[in-house]
């Protein structure tokens, strides 16, 4: 089965510290992958490229971005999952073929990767890893084309789904989205050099400036003579993916011109004006409920307290204890404050609901600490479907959503009233009255048809909701 998980990526040409700031632009892209970090440099002779599991401040030391000399560089941070940790998968791959050595960095699914492989392994081709990723590579190097650009853009014409991807080569820089633009990509520069992130977040961090998105269905190129730029591709509807806003992104990303935080705030507001609740406190699933907690607390009037604790201590590398004491899982990541919730009736804000195994233990620690009521309010409508496009939700069958009415849910997680904002009123939240969105995980409408190959990521997103 091929897999890919939610991932981020980054890339610079034109800087002697490349591989330091691709160091620096994949720390604050870690959300969105914390399996492993991968650099990937050119001097202008020759790549070398340093891979490493596990978060990037911890596994790159300093000898490690030494290793890296040269004026490129793409950078990669891959997902966090259970058991299918494999070094072999994590990017940027580098490979040699015919025309020389390419550094392929991506982020996005491939929902015909299954069947495209089968194809190239019939014709002879060996594939190194499970990633789709390796599919653009194969068919890359079958290309007749006389140019880097040609073969990429030949090798894109034949995949579908999603993809943000960084191509190093030639001397060259190359970033390209897929038609529908589900996955973010954006471009800045840094006095003279270009940078293309994930996130706008990565910017920050490092001073660059932000210019402008890669947009749904082109491909930049940068090189010596500076960014030239073409929609090769068929023009296909916008379909960002809508998740970025409501749970993956960071809150200080800007996406067409609407900061994350302020779109999550609008997502709260939303909620309030919907379904409003007579209560004594607001409070958040930290973090990512946090600004939709704020925007409910302020359109409603009740006052916003921290009533639940977020320990930042628990990593991917927590050994879950012995069956014995496995209950305190959540308890290790979140924790009621008695003096805020006891005695109370809460509303309690999250940003989504998956499983709803989270859900029930928070409303039971929060009964535990006091709580009178305990009113939870979603800010994204019933998850009822899997993505294939690159976020790792569970499949159908594990959505609480896709096979039980919201008063069973309601019921299963013991809270007192359970509502979800309105799909409409996601999309007012995020500008998205005109379409311009993918939210197939609240409708199944899905974009982009779906081929024997695809598969939904699983397991699911793991930050709380796993080792509960
Ligand atoms: S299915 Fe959901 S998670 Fe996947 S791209 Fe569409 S909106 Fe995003």
């Amino acid at each position: 089965m091929i897999k890919e998980r939610v991932c981020g990526v980054f890339g610079i040409i034109g800087h002697e510290e490349a591989a330091n700031l691709t160091y620096l632009g994949l720390h604050s892209l870690q959300h969105r992958g914390q399996e492993s970090g991968g650099i990937a440099c050119s001097d202008g002779t020759v790549m070398r490229r340093q891979i490493k599991m596990g978060l990037v401040s911890e596994a790159f030391k300093r000898n490690a971005l030494q290793e890296l000399p040269g004026r490129t560089a793409v950078g990669h941070v891959r997902y966090s999952t259970a058991g299918s940790s494999d070094i072999r998968n994590a990017q940027p791959f580098v490979l040699d073929y015919a025309h020389g050595q390419v550094a392929i960095a991506h982020n996005g699914n491939l929902v015909n990767a299954g069947d495209l492989k089968k194809k190239l392994e019939q014709a002879g081709s060996i594939f190194q890893t499970s990633s789709d990723t390796e599919v653009i590579v194969h068919l890359m190097a079958r290309s007749g084309q006389p140019t880097t650009l040609g073969r990429l853009v030949e090798a894109l014409s034949q995949v579908r789904g999603a993809y943000s991807l960084l191509v190093m080569a030639d001397g060259k820089l190359f970033a390209a989205r897929d038609p529908h633009g589900f996955r973010p990509l954006v471009l800045g520069r840094l006095k003279d050099a270009f940078v293309f992130s994930s996130e706008t977040s990565s910017f920050n961090l490092i001073e660059a400036e932000f210019i402008r998105e890669v947009e749904p269905g082109e491909v930049v190129v940068i090189g010596d003579s500076g960014l030239t730029s073409s929609k090769p591709l068929p023009k296909k509807p916008k379909k960002f993916c809508v998740f970025e806003h409501v749970y993956f992104a960071r809150p200080d990303t800007t996406f067409d011109e609407q900061t994350v935080y302020h779109a999550r705030i609008e997502l709260g507001r939303q909620l309030a004006r919907e379904m409003p609740t007579n209560a004594d406190v607001v409070i958040p699933v930290p973090d990512s409920g946090v600004p939709s907690a704020v925007g409910y607390s302020k359109e409603s009037g009740i006052p916003f307290e921290l009533g639940l604790i977020r320990s930042h201590y628990v990593g991917r590398t927590f050994i879950e204890p012995q069956d014995s004491i496995r209950h305190f899982g959540v308890k290790l990541k979140l924790s009621p404050v008695g003096a805020v919730v006891n005695g109370k009736s809460v509303v309690v804000v999250d940003d989504s609901l998956v499983r709803g195994t989270t859900s029930r233990k928070i409303v039971k620690m929060l009964r535990a600490a006091g709580a009178k009521e305990v009113h939870l309010r979603i800010a994204a409508p019933p998850t009822t479907h899997p993505c294939f496009y690159g976020i790792d939700t569970p499949t159908r069958s594990e959505l609480i959503a896709s096979n039980h009415t919201v008063e069973e849910i309601a019921r299963y997680i013991t809270c007192d009233t359970l509502s979800y904002i309105s799909h409409d009123g996601l999309m007012k939240a995020v500008n998205g009255q005109d379409g311009g969105f993918c939210s197939a995980c609240f409708t199944g409408d899905y974009p982009v048809e779906l081929s024997g190959g695809a598969n939904p990521i699983i397991p699911l997103r793991k930050r709380i909701e796993t080792d509960g």
